[in-house]
């Protein structure tokens, strides 16, 4: 079974392990309203974890989460929300990881930071993200904009530029869809995967990590 720890402070769950990853709870907040997902189906619980917050930790409270750095295989920037709205606070926190001797950091996001920030963001990941997993949930513009719900116009194709724009910044950039979705072909997301030249995971619906 798989070791699981909460670090709750006060009662927030803003660190929580699964496997052998650590994971930080940067926030709640989003840029999509995903159909799937659990906070827009009356769920805030992943894995028995509740991960509402009603403020968002500051940088001493996630490095606080993050624990012994030395423990986990990896840690990992998500939350049941986009991190990357949190830009300069994962990259404090990052950079302060990555002092203490984090061996892998990886950023959850879903790839829209560069519309958001209105900028190519990805060049500050250098050095100090090793790994971005970016959801692409779908194989055409329809499908995503039907599934996740944007609140920004032209998010789709300005989450497949940042997946072009982190190839140069990040080691690692890894595209997942989930299976199961309706109207989701995954075979074709994996194909575009395979264009971008990034690896390609698919997840399974309900399963976390
Ligand atoms: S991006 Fe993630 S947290 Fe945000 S609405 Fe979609 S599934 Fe939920």
């Amino acid at each position: 079974m798989a070791a699981q720890e909460a670090s709750a402070l006060g009662e927030r769950v803003v660190g929580y392990t699964l496997r052998d990853s650590r994971y930080l709870n940067v926030t709640s907040r989003c840029t999509l309203r995903c159909t799937f997902c659990p906070k827009f189906n009356g769920s805030w619980t992943v894995q028995d974890f509740d991960l509402r917050l009603r403020s968002d930790p500051s940088a001493d409270e996630l490095i606080e989460a993050a624990g012994d750095v030395h423990a986990w295989r990896e840690i990992v920037f998500c939350g049941l929300g986009e991190p990357t709205l949190r830009l300069y606070t994962v990259l404090e926190v990052a950079a302060r990881l990555r002092k203490q001797g984090a061996p892998r950091l990886r950023l959850n996001t879903d790839g829209l930071a560069n519309l958001v920030y209105g900028r190519d963001v990805t060049p500050d990941f250098e050095g100090n993200i090793d790994a971005i997993s970016v959801s692409l949930n779908a194989q055409d513009e329809e499908t995503y904009n039907r599934l996740c719900r944007p609140s920004l116009p032209g998010s789709y194709q300005a989450m497949l530029d940042f997946i072009r724009h982190a190839r140069d910044y990040v080691p690692e950039v890894v595209v997942t869809a989930i299976d199961g979705l309706p109207g989701v072909d995954i075979e074709a997301c994996r194909e575009i995967a395979e264009r971008l030249g990034v690896r390609f995971r698919r997840r399974v619906l309900g399963v976390v990590g």
